[in-house]
C-alpha cells in the first residue's frame, strides 16, 4: 500500500511497504564514463533544465517511469558486480537525480553499507542551502564517494539561455564541494559558439582554479544523437544546423580548461576524501 512523505522537490515522495520510491528511467549495465571504473548507472526520471543540447528529452517529465525501490535497483545492480573491480561501482545519473534526493539516500545508504562505491551526476539545478533540502544532500553526501557535476555555462545569462535557469545556485554547489573537500569531477559541454568560445572557457577554467577538490575536468563533445528522439516526441530542435565541434576546437577547449592539470582520480579510491 502507497504512503507518503515530505519533500520540497518532489512531494509526496512515492514509497511502497516502508520503502520510498523513485522514478527511473533506465539502466546502463556496463558505464565506462559515469565516474571512476565500470559502472552500473541509474538514470533517473525528471529535469526541470532544458538544455538545448539535451540529447535525453524522454528524461524530462516528472513523476513518469519505472516506479522502483532501492531494494529492487540494487538486486539489479549487484547482478553486475564482478565488472566494477576495485573503482567501479554505482553511479546515480538522469535526468536529474537531486530531484529525488530521499530515493538516491536510500539507495546510497545500502550501496555504503555493502562497501560499494557511490558517485552521483548531477547538473545541480535543485541545489539549495534552505532547509528542509539542504540537510537531506547533506546526509546523501555523507553516503556519496564522488560527484561528478556539470557546467553548463559559466555565464549566468547565458547559462539561463541554454537550460532555461540561471547558474549561481550550481557554482554555489561547486564551492560547496570544495568547502567540504568532496572530490568531484567537473564537466563542460562544448557547443560550437555557444560554450565553445575562448572568453567563456577561460572564466570556467578561472573558476575551477579555485576549487580545492576537482580530481577531474571533461570536455564533452555537442553531439547530435538525441535528434531523433525531438521528432519522435513532436519536440522542436532548437540547435538545428549545429554541428559537433571540430577536433582541433576539442583540444582547443581542454588547453584552455588545463584539464592535464587534474590527475588525482588517477590514484581515486572508494571512499577517499580529498582534504
Ligand atoms: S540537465 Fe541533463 S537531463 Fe536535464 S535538460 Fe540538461 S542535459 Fe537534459
Amino acid at each position: 500500500m502507497s504512503t507518503s512523505v515530505e519533500s520540497p522537490l518532489l512531494n509526496p515522495v512515492p514509497t511502497r511497504d516502508g520503502q520510498v520510491e523513485g522514478y527511473v528511467h533506465s539502466f546502463e549495465t556496463f558505464g565506462a564514463v559515469d565516474g571512476p571504473g565500470i559502472r552500473f548507472v541509474v538514470f533517473m526520471q525528471g529535469c526541470h533544465m532544458r538544455c538545448k543540447f539535451c540529447h535525453n528529452p524522454d528524461t524530462w517529465k516528472t513523476r513518469v517511469g519505472s516506479k522502483m525501490t532501492a531494494d529492487e535497483v540494487l538486486k539489479k545492480a549487484l547482478s553486475y558486480q564482478s565488472f566494477w573491480g576495485e573503482q567501479g561501482g554505482i553511479t546515480i545519473s538522469g535526468g536529474e537525480v537531486l530531484l529525488q534526493v530521499d530515493f538516491a539516500l536510500e539507495l546510497f545508504t545500502k550501496c555504503k553499507k555493502l562497501g560499494i562505491s557511490t558517485c552521483l551526476d548531477t547538473c545541480g539545478q535543485p541545489f539549495t542551502r534552505r532547509e528542509p533540502w539542504f540537510s537531506k544532500f547533506n546526509q546523501l553526501l555523507d553516503v556519496t564517494d564522488i560527484l561528478l557535476v556539470d557546467i553548463k555555462h559559466i555565464n549566468s545569462d547565458e547559462h539561463r539561455r541554454l537550460t532555461g535557469f540561471p547558474n549561481e545556485n550550481i557554482l554555489d554547489l561547486c564551492q560547496y564541494l570544495s568547502d567540504i573537500g568532496k572530490p568531484v569531477w567537473i564537466r563542460q559541454v562544448l557547443v560550437p559558439g555557444i560554450t565553445d568560445n575562448d572568453e567563456y572557457l577561460k572564466q570556467t577554467s578561472d573558476f575551477i582554479k579555485t576549487l580545492k577538490n576537482v580530481q577531474k575536468v571533461e570536455v564533452l563533445p555537442y553531439h547530435t544523437m538525441g535528434v531523433r528522439k525531438y521528432k519522435e516526441m513532436g519536440i522542436k530542435y532548437r540547435l538545428d544546423g549545429v554541428e559537433p565541434p571540430s577536433a582541433q576546437r576539442i583540444e582547443n577547449a581542454q588547453k584552455l580548461l588545463h584539464i592535464a592539470d587534474y590527475t588525482g582520480y588517477l590514484t581515486w579510491k572508494p571512499g577517499l576524501v580529498i582534504k
